[in-house]
């Protein structure tokens, strides 16, 4: 059996257990770290500090510019890593290697996302600047969903700033992450810059508790969210901790029908509903009979099957407990009244009667009060809730305690403008059904989404991977016109000059 990761406890190691999705099959053991092994891990990230906070801004540049290049030639090697362990289909697994090689390209700036401020003469002969100066180690925990996105969120800008990083991936799907460790070891990046341990809440704790860890940038669901944040900072470290979701799409009735529905599909069914971004509560305006047999022939046609298909649109769940759990949301939407108008439960598959399979699902006449409602499903199940106006969709989503992603459709200006200015979500999406903000920008939900003030990536993740330092200097011309400075006990100020 295929052992991935390594501690210092041995053949006496805890260790998890890999599956392919697809065919229920376990394909490899992980290797659990104790707190021995990830205090081993923090300590060789913290010596590399010491030489990589003084690497050039060009050297850096360089090694993410050489990173760039090895993780595009390896596309594919990543994207069948990803499908290999979680399940989705290539095509789509292709799309997260995509998605996390243009963070990676925006790290490449860091010569000029770190230029920081200079003032001349704040003050007669004083001068005032700021700079940005790294942290120190960054430990990074990362969930199941995106095993090379997610912590491509993360790790080039942590590592550009200056940072050494330590990366704790799931332990469902461990492998694509160690086939980047080889791609930076390629790119020319000193040992201990980057590091991988593998495990679970055992190493993720023994983390937040380490005092050289500076900071950690978390994704997973929220409770460990609220856990990750709230023990991190009891420990005084920075913590931005990205939780769950439950995403609505609204529908006004002068939207257009086909393409919503298009965009629904690929919304709430693309990677079985495994996406934090997916949508999995659509609330129409009016009457929404023309839109749910649109969505429900679309999703009929679906096929579900191994991701390495080429011909399957939706590959498995990630484990057989999360798929049994999935259909048991269907069985309480059933007890609770709400119509199963398209049922994945019991998807046949030939060939994968044992993998973790779930076919596309459509729930309608739904209500806030019920379960399939009310929790982060996860899994390729839609909810459609009707609702008369737009007041009643802006405040059923702002009742909701998740603020990850939400979209309107609609032909008309106004009704978008409202929305996006009065809805209480992170990311909005106008006629764009998963708005999910280029590298550029910046990744983040709000409420119970996101513990922590910075958003992931963008600006805000070169603001969340370095401490600000502002610098007021003079140098005084004790023979110019002026004399030497006089003492004085007065609050400095630009009037003093
Ligand atoms: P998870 O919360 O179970 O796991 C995330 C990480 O936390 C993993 O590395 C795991 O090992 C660790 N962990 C698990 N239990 C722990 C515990 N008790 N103590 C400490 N650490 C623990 O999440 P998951 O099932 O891997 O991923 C799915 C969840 O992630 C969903 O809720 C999804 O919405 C969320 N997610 C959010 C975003 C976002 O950007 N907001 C993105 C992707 C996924």
């Amino acid at each position: 059996m295929k052992q991935i990761g390594t501690s210092l406890e041995g053949a006496n190691a805890r260790t998890a257990p890999v599956f392919d999705p697809a065919t229920g099959a376990r394909t490899a053991e992980v290797v659990l770290a104790t707190v021995k092994d990830v205090d081993h891990v923090v300590e060789t990230a913290a010596t590399a500090f010491l030489s990589w906070r003084d690497t050039s801004l060009t050297a850096r540049s360089r090694i993410l510019f050489a990173f760039r290049e090895l993780a595009d030639k390896h596309r594919d090697d990543l994207a069948a890593a990803v499908t290999a362990e979680h399940g989705k289909v290539l095509e789509d697994a292709r799309g997260e290697v995509a998605r996390g090689i243009e963070v990676i390209e925006f790290a490449c700036g860091i010569p000029h996302l770190l230029k920081g401020e200079f003032s001349e003469d704040v003050s007669t002969g004083v001068d005032a600047s700021s700079i940005r100066q790294p942290l120190g180690v960054v430990a990074g925990i990362t969930p199941f969903n995106f095993p090379v996105m997610v912590p491509m969120w993360m790790y080039p800008v942590a590592i550009a700033c200056g940072n050494t990083f330590v990366l704790k991936p799931s332990e469902r799907d461990p492998s694509p992450s160690e086939l980047v460790a080889d791609l930076w070891r390629d790119s020319g990046l000193p040992d201990g810059v980057f590091n991988v341990v593998h495990g679970d809440a055992e190493a993720v704790n023994a983390l937040l508790d380490h005092p050289k860890v500076a900071a950690v940038s978390f994704v997973g669901s929220t409770p460990i969210a609220k856990h990750v944040f709230e023990r991190g900072h009891a420990s005084g470290k920075r913590v931005q901790a990205l939780g769950g979701a439950k995403n609505h799409a609204v529908v006004l009735p002068d939207a257009d029908l086909a393409s919503t529905a298009d965009a629904l599909i690929g919304a709430g069914y693309g990677s079985a509903g495994e996406r934090c971004m997916a949508i999995s509560a659509v609330v129409v305006v009016g009457d929404a009979d023309p839109l749910v047999e649109a969505v429900a022939s679309r999703a009929r046609a679906l096929r579900t099957g191994p991701g390495t298909d080429p011909t399957s649109d939706m590959g498995p769940l990630i484990t057989r407990v999360h798929r049994d759990r999935v259909a048991g949301y269907v069985d309480s939407a059933l007890a609770d009244g709400a119509v199963i108008v398209v049922d994945g439960r019991g998807v046949a598959v030939p060939g994968g009667e044992d993998g973790f399979f779930f076919g596309p699902t459509l729930v309608d006449r739904v209500t806030p009060d019920m379960a399939v409602y009310r929790d982060e499903i996860f899994g390729p199940v839609l909810s459609v809730l009707r609702v008369d106006n737009l007041d009643e969709a802006i405040e059923l989503v702002n009742a909701n305690p998740f603020g990850n992603g939400t979209a309107i459709f609609t032909r008309d200006g106004r009704s978008a403008r409202r929305f996006r200015r009065d809805v209480s979500v992170g990311m909005v999406g106008i006629n764009v059904a998963i708005p999910v903000p280029m590298a550029y920008y910046s990744f983040g939900g709000w409420k119970q989404s996101l513990f922590g003030d910075a958003h992931i990536h963008g600006m805000e993740g070169v603001r969340f991977n370095t401490r600000l330092k502002s610098i007021t200097t003079r140098w005084p011309d004790t023979d110019g016109p002026t004399g030497a400075p006089v003492s004085s006990l007065h609050f400095p100020s630009g009037d003093n000059g």
